[in-house]
């Protein structure tokens, strides 16, 4: 396996390592090999390159079979990077390589432990049925990257932002989410407002089109407005949740946020092939940043993803899983997920849990 390493800023090399000696033990054990290359990008390739994203470092993701990230970014208000023109700031660096690999499927899974149930901010009722959902948000497209303008038209200024979708990038992330439902609990809410967009209108058109290609998986159609109060009310009901880019940008952290424990959360962006960029939710954390204090379980989870989506090993994806779940019975908590009666463990203590419990 090549697999390109972002270690990037804050929490993110702390992490990284953490994730890094999980996917080490699963190697071992399952007689596998890894070639780690580095990549800069973010923060750290501004203090060396003057520039969060080379070329050499799209290269160098380009040629690998998947990336592994941590995050990139600093204190918003102190850090150097932020007095930088919005091109050349750390997040340049992650719009940049979306982009240079067409990563247009963003997976963001929701799961709820049952060790951390009390975590969670909805009612007791509701956290104790759990959840484990995934959302599968279309990335490239939509409101974020439609034509956009401010004009003055008779004395009255006017913003206009553009919704634009055609039926191929509906039609591509749609495969995805049905290829991952049906390794999943085979069920599909799709999430649009077609009662009022065009743009909707189509999206549900296309998705059913390629929902007749999955007769084992179930796909229903959700409005936005009720996938919202659902995700409250009753987050069991979801497999997978399938939805354009805005409306999945906000979703997916009202998702995070039920869950109760960001440090928890994978994420993983594809494209049409094996390939896939595979990071915690949480950014770089900066108020913890050194301290060996984050959570890396995020990382850990999203490697075990990686090896899911881009090397088709399901069963040590699992492993990873069942170790952390493992670890979490046992009573190990970082200080994110520290409760009365648990052992505090710091990052890299939570890392040697994990590999070991392998
Ligand atoms: P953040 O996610 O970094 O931090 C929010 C809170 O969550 C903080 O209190 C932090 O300590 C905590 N947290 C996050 N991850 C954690 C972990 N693994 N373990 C324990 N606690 C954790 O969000 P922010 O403060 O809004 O942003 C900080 C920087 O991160 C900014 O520069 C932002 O642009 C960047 N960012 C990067 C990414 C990315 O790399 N994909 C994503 C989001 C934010």
């Amino acid at each position: 396996m090549k697999i390109g390493v972002i270690s990037g800023d804050g929490i993110g090399p702390e992490v990284v390592r953490e994730a890094k000696k999980v996917l080490d033990a699963s190697a071992s054990k399952n007689g596998y090999s890894i070639d780690y290359t580095e990549i800069l990008m973010g923060g750290c390739s501004i203090d060396r390159y003057g520039v969060p994203l080379t070329d050499e470092a799209i290269n160098a993701a380009k040629a690998s079979d998947a990336v592994l990230m941590g995050s990139i970014g600093g204190n918003t208000s102190t850090s150097p990077w932020y007095k930088l023109p919005p091109d050349k700031r750390p997040e340049a660096g992650l719009l940049g390589i979306r982009k240079a690999l067409n990563l247009f499927a963003n997976l963001r899974p929701s799961v709820l432990y049952d060790e951390l149930k009390s975590a969670c901010p909805l009612s007791e009722k509701t956290a104790q049925k759990g959840f484990d959902l995934i959302i599968v948000r279309e990335l490239t497209g939509g409101l974020y990257f439609g034509t956009r303008y401010t004009e003055e038209k008779d004395g009255v200024t006017t913003a206009v932002d553009t919704l634009t979708y055609s039926e191929e990038e509906i039609r591509r992330c749609a495969v995805k989410a049905f290829e991952i439902a049906s390794k999943r609990r085979k069920k599909v809410t799709s999430v649009d407002k077609a009662n009022v967009l065009d743009s909707s209108r189509l999206w549900r058109k296309v998705t059913e089109e390629v929902a007749r290609d999955y007769p084992d998986v179930k796909l229903s159609h959700m409005l936005v407005d009720n996938a919202a109060m659902q995700l409250v009310k009753d987050p069991s009901q979801f497999d997978v949740v399938f939805t354009e880019n805005m409306f999945g940008d906000i979703l997916s952290d009202e998702a995070a946020e039920i869950t109760g424990s960001i440090g928890m959360l994978s994420s993983a962006s594809l494209n049409e092939t094996k390939f896939g960029l595979y990071e915690p939710s949480g950014g770089s954390a900066p108020d913890i940043a050194g301290q060996n204090i984050a959570n890396p379980i995020a990382t850990i989870l999203s490697a075990a993803m990686m090896l899911r989506f881009s090397f088709d090993r399901d069963r040590e994806a699992s492993d990873i899983e069942n170790a952390v779940k493992m670890v979490l019975k046992e009573g190990y908590r970082t200080t994110d997920i520290m409760s009365e009666g648990m052992k505090r463990v710091n990052t890299d203590e939570m890392g040697t849990l994990i590999a070991e419990r392998l």
